[in-house]
């Protein structure tokens, strides 16, 4: 049973919820990554519930939890369509890209990676392989290469080919908050002097819990995040990550991984998301 199940069966039933009811629904959210502020608000909003309409009541209320931002990805009117990939090494930023990638193959349009995560041989290593496997082409450059050049040369391939969509894999070192906004902010800039970026996506790993959160507030205040990539959702019990992201950053979840393959990867679908909670 989800963690709404037990409440919504006593509520519907004919006990009543007690404290220890509430406090263990806390302590379930607590444990699912939703974090102290929205454990709070989904329990204040779910002691509100009458017991005609439970379930629909708690759906209505996580939903409106969640951004009521688009989670459409936006597309180029013309020329290539640019997505940015950020967010801390080891998150999945590099297998997400690959999946964006064979997700657009799929749909018959042409695409171009850009190793530009040129501080890591082996992450430049594993787009090359990905892009073998998908037979993508992936720019790339000498290893230790200014990352912005290499994003460089690869808005201007992708423009010269007429590429539909470019793919750029970036760095996550995170030292500090400055550095990141300045590497980001020139691979940025320079991009944009070729091509109009229409997405800049954020990739969590959801397992890393608060961490993840703490982590896309660095980002977001960083660069111009548009959406959120929610990764691992396959190893963990804890998807509360993801409400808890949309709730404190009104930031929406575009894309969910769920496995290593490339076919383990999806639009984000709340309806869903909120029936799996329950
Ligand atoms: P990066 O450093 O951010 O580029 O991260 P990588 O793309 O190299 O991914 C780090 C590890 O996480 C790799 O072993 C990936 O196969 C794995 N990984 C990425 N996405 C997922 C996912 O959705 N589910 C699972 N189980 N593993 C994933």
């Amino acid at each position: 049973m989800g963690f709404f199940g037990k409440i919504i069966a006593k509520i519907t039933g004919s006990t009543h919820a007690s404290t220890s009811d509430w406090n263990e629904l806390e302590a379930a959210l607590l444990a699912a990554d939703f974090g102290p502020e929205l454990s709070r608000e989904v329990v204040a909003a779910a002691h509100s519930l009458r017991a005609d309409d439970a379930t629909q009541a708690i759906t209505a209320a996580l939903t409106a939890f969640l951004s009521n931002k688009s989670r459409e990805m936006s597309k180029a009117v013309s020329g290539p369509t640019v997505l940015l990939i950020v967010g801390v090494n080891g998150t999945g930023k590099t297998t997400s890209a690959a999946k964006l990638a064979a997700s657009f193959i799929a749909q018959d349009a042409s695409v171009l990676l850009a190793a530009a995560d040129t501080f890591r041989a082996a992450a430049v290593d594993q787009l090359r392989t990905w892009g073998e496997r998908l037979d993508v082409d992936v720019v790339h450059g000498a290893d230790n290469a200014d990352p912005a050049s290499v994003a460089f040369d690869a808005a201007q391939q992708g423009l010269a080919r007429n590429i539909d969509y470019l793919i750029i894999d970036t760095a996550g070192r995170l030292h500090t908050k400055s550095d990141l906004m300045s590497e980001l902010g020139k691979v940025k800039r320079v991009v944009e002097k070729v091509l109009p970026i229409q997405e800049v996506l954020l990739v969590i790993d959801a397992t890393t819990g608060q961490n993840g959160l703490i982590q896309a507030k660095i980002f977001a205040e960083s660069v111009d995040v548009t959406g959120v990539i929610v990764t691992k959702l396959d190893g963990t019990a804890r998807g509360g990550i993801a409400l808890a992201i949309e709730r404190s950053l009104n930031i929406p979840i575009k894309w969910v991984g769920t496995g290593e393959g490339a076919g383990d990867f999806a639009p984000f679908d709340p309806t869903s998301y909120i029936q799996g909670l329950l």
